[in-house]
């Protein structure tokens, strides 16, 4: 999955997902990627975030909207992403055991922005005043 998450100069929010699904799926398979609240949700007057990942396990939950809600309490990003990630990890390991590869990204309306990752992910991050970087991060 391409996910994406916006925040425009006038403060509208947006969030897109581009994925081609898992290999060998089977047809009809749908994925978490164009589900609203699993694998992505936006709210202008809060934040966005995506999710990518194995979506046969991002589709048991709704994380991008988790993360939303959390920035709206008031959490960062960064906080946001790590404690809905991590709560959601945990819930799928208790009830299923084993979890696939999951990463979430998120921003708010200050263009502040968050990742939290199960596994190796590589995101990019551009604003009014950086660059487009490029970041690699490991294991939340
Ligand atoms: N989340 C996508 C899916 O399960 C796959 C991906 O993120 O690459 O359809």
């Amino acid at each position: 999955t391409i996910g994406t998450v916006v925040v425009d100069q006038n403060g509208s929010i947006c969030a897109g997902t581009s994925s081609s699904g898992l290999f060998m799926k089977e047809p009809g398979r749908i994925g978490d990627s164009p589900l609203p609240g699993s694998g992505f949700y936006a709210d202008s007057d809060v934040g966005a975030a995506t999710a990518t990942g194995l979506g046969e396990d991002l589709m048991k939950g709704i994380l991008s909207y988790d993360i939303v809600c959390q920035m709206e309490k008031g959490l960062s990003p960064m906080e946001a992403a790590k404690q809905s990630f991590t709560t959601f990890e945990k819930k799928l390991e208790r009830k299923y055991g084993k979890v696939g590869a999951m990463s979430v990204i998120c921003m708010n309306r200050a263009g502040e922005w968050g990742i939290a990752t199960n596994c190796e992910f590589t995101f990019v991050v551009a604003t009014a005043e950086q660059e487009p970087t490029i970041y690699i991060a490991d294991r939340t």
